[in-house]
């Protein structure tokens, strides 16, 4: 996808903070964070949300909630983290590319804002 932010941070074109790789992921610092650990695990190939990563690609949907779990032990969070998919405008998800939103360090509260 030309014109897909995370598209061009995979492929080095952005620069990000990347914090871990795998053959199908790659993870990076959220720039606003929301937390004091605050990842974006993304896959390398385009899908727009989590549904269609799923349908599309289900090893590679696996292999994100592996890779976000390694970011969060690596962390020092391995016990005690939220994961996030914001799917569709109205939840939330500004980026249409699928990212799985890590979060951990503070107390998150229940339920989310
Ligand atoms: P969404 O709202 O789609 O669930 O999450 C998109 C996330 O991407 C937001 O938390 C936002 O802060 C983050 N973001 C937006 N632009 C950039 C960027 O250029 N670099 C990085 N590292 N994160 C970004
Ligand atoms: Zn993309």
């Amino acid at each position: 996808m030309d014109d897909c932010l995370f598209c061009k941070i995979v492929a080095g074109e952005i620069p990000a903070e990347v914090v871990h790789t795998t053959e199908r992921t790659v993870a990076f610092r959220d720039v606003n964070p929301q937390a004091p650990t605050h990842v974006l695990v993304v896959p390398k190939d385009h899908y727009a949300d989590a549904a269609a990563l799923a349908a599309g690609d289900p090893e590679t949907s696996a292999e994100l909630v592996r890779t976000a779990a390694a970011v969060a032990t690596a962390e020092g969070h391995g016990a005690d983290y939220r994961l996030v998919f914001n799917t569709g405008a109205g939840a939330g998800q500004t980026v249409f590319h699928t990212h799985l939103h890590v979060l951990a360090g503070r107390d998150l509260g229940w339920p989310p804002g």
